[in-house]
């Protein structure tokens, strides 16, 4: 009696317990929960500020932050990082770095686990928080809650089975050979908005089992969040040295940690155009060269033929089109359906659209929250405008009046081919491109020609329709006959390729490989 239908979500549950598992919303006694966190999120009690060495430095300008969902309400804090504090934070962490990384793949590990523990049992705190400040659903929350925990516990497991002895070759006799890795020194980890807590700690703890030490800049949106898991980090037993937070924009504290003379390497997640920029700092440097590991966006297609089963098709791609408000890398961009089942599909989309609720996310009933914020929203307009003026807009889901945050309602737009879409669109709009399922390499040549390659998604009963289309998409991430969005930690490594990132994937087995340097050592004993 006590399970709300709209909330039951499914659960995956998965073979060796390895993933998190998380609340269950359908519970009444879990919302209520929920709900008494979200009112301790009273906009005093959270603040980021540079973090260096475990002292916070709250002496620098600060802006409040508010929620995107009512910008009447307060969420907390930031002040800035200075230059000082991104120069004591590098001399801080050079120094700490040599002994973590003598330490062994075992012994961070142990850290990296009791973190993963520590996310686990403020759960609630930390989803309030997320909800508050990023926009995210309930849901949404605790799936990124999850993912961090996966994230730490899987990189500690990488760091045990990677990080431990070294490795015995065969060679000559008489001479001993070996190979191993070890961490390079100190990582610039830049995270995103989107995932404001699960890609934040997922970057720095898979620096962090490498053997590095860490300087870490949460985007400018989500600074409360990452503040948080930086004090769990500490709390967890690192020592505070190895790990800093550097609040700030990208234009003032992102450029002055990447034009650092003695960086280890970049972990970066978020646009392609800022990938790029970061890239050339580092080749402009004359100094030690070093890895730059990028995930960026992506222009996701995915293809339907004949033989899908149409109500499945309507809920992954809703699912992959407007959960999250749209803003995930990985979410669905264009929808191609085949010409004589196009006009029925869409009808069946617009009707899914209008069961959406749109809202403020603290009330758990709500599928769709704000975007993340003015500019983001901003951009999304200009966009509808521009397909409004070639009457191209097909639907939109019905947004109530007075909610004061920065909403824009999911949206269904028709295109005539995957080029008139000019660059991602990083919000709630689909859109859908009729294409012929016998001759579909025009449609897949196009969407191939745009140099992007995230996420695929094919729904076909026909197995080799399947492996065809992706054959002909690049893609880091093939998803069929379900969402292609939510990739799970160990389950399904994330990542692109091309305009989407260099890899290697988050949450897969070579994680850790480029936060590494390689030794071989040969003894003639
Ligand atoms: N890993 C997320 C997913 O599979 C997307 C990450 C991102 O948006 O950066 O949906």
């Amino acid at each position: 009696p006590d399970r709300h239908p709209r909330l039951n979500l499914p659960r995956t549950i998965y073979g060796d317990r390895l993933n998190s598992f998380g609340p269950d919303l359908s519970i009444k006694a879990v919302r209520d929960t929920f709900g008494m966190a979200i009112d301790k999120v009273d906009g005093t009690s959270f603040v980021a500020a540079p973090l260096v060495g475990g002292e916070e430095n709250t002496s620098a300008a600060f802006e409040v932050v508010t929620a995107p969902a009512n910008r009447l309400i307060k969420v907390g804090v930031v002040h800035e990082a200075t230059k000082a504090d991104i120069a004591n934070a590098f001399d801080l962490a050079k120094s700490a770095q040599p002994h973590w990384n003598k330490l062994g793949g075992a012994k961070r590990a142990e850290v990296l686990n009791k973190m993963g523990d520590a996310l686990e049992a403020d759960l609630n705190r930390l989803c309030a928080l997320i909800v508050r400040e990023a926009g995210k659903t309930w849901a949404d929350a605790i799936a990124e809650v999850r993912e961090a925990v996966d994230f730490c516990r899987y990189y500690a497991r990488l760091a045990i089975e990677q990080f431990g002895q070294p490795k015995m070759l065969t060679g000559p006799v008489g001479e001993r050979n070996s190979h191993e890795l070890h961490g390079r020194g100190v990582f610039v980890c830049i995270s995103p908005w989107n995932f404001p807590l699960a890609i934040f700690t997922g970057q720095i703890a898979a620096a962090l089992a490498a053997g590095n030490a860490v300087l870490a800049k949460p985007a400018e949106q989500t600074p409360l969040i990452a503040a948080e898991a930086v004090k769990l980090f500490h709390k967890a037993g690192l020592n505070a040295a190895l790990l800093a937070l550097l609040p700030g924009r990208g234009e003032t504290v992102g450029a002055q940690l990447t034009a650092l003379p003695h960086i280890a390497g970049v972990a970066f997640t978020g646009g392609t155009e800022t990938a790029w920029m970061i890239n050339k700092t580092l080749a402009n440097k004359r100094g030690p060269i070093v890895p730059f590991i990028a995930e960026t966006g992506g222009l996701n297609g995915l293809f339907v033929d004949t033989t899908a089963l149409k109500e499945q098709v309507i809920d992954d791609v809703i699912l992959s089109a407007f959960g999250s408000s749209g803003q995930r890398c990985s979410a669905l961009r264009l929808l191609f359906l085949p010409h004589d089942v196009a006009d029925a599909y869409i009808e069946g989309l617009k009707g899914a659209m209008d069961m959406l609720l749109i809202g403020d996310p603290s009330n758990p009933v709500n599928d769709t929250g704000p975007v993340i914020d003015k500019d983001a929203r901003d951009i999304l307009e200009a966009h509808l405008s521009r397909c409004e003026a070639k009457g191209q807009v097909l639907h939109r889901t019905p947004t109530p009046s007075g909610l004061n945050g920065d909403y824009f309602a999911p949206t269904l737009v028709e295109l005539s081919s995957a080029d008139e879409l000019e660059r991602e669109v990083f919000g709630p709009v689909l859109h859908v491109v009729r294409y012929d399922s016998q001759n579909y390499q025009p449609t897949t040549d196009a969407l191939a020609g745009r140099g992007y390659g995230l996420t695929l998604g094919v729904h076909s009963r026909i197995e080799a329709f399947a492996e065809d289309i992706a054959e002909a998409v690049p893609a880091g991430n093939v998803y069929i006959n379900r969402s292609i969005i939510g990739a799970v930690v160990g389950v399904q490594p994330f990542g692109g390729e091309g305009l989407s990132g260099t890899g290697p994937k988050a949450g897969g087995p070579f994680s850790l490989i480029r936060f590494a340097s390689e030794r071989a050592v040969s003894n003639n004993i």
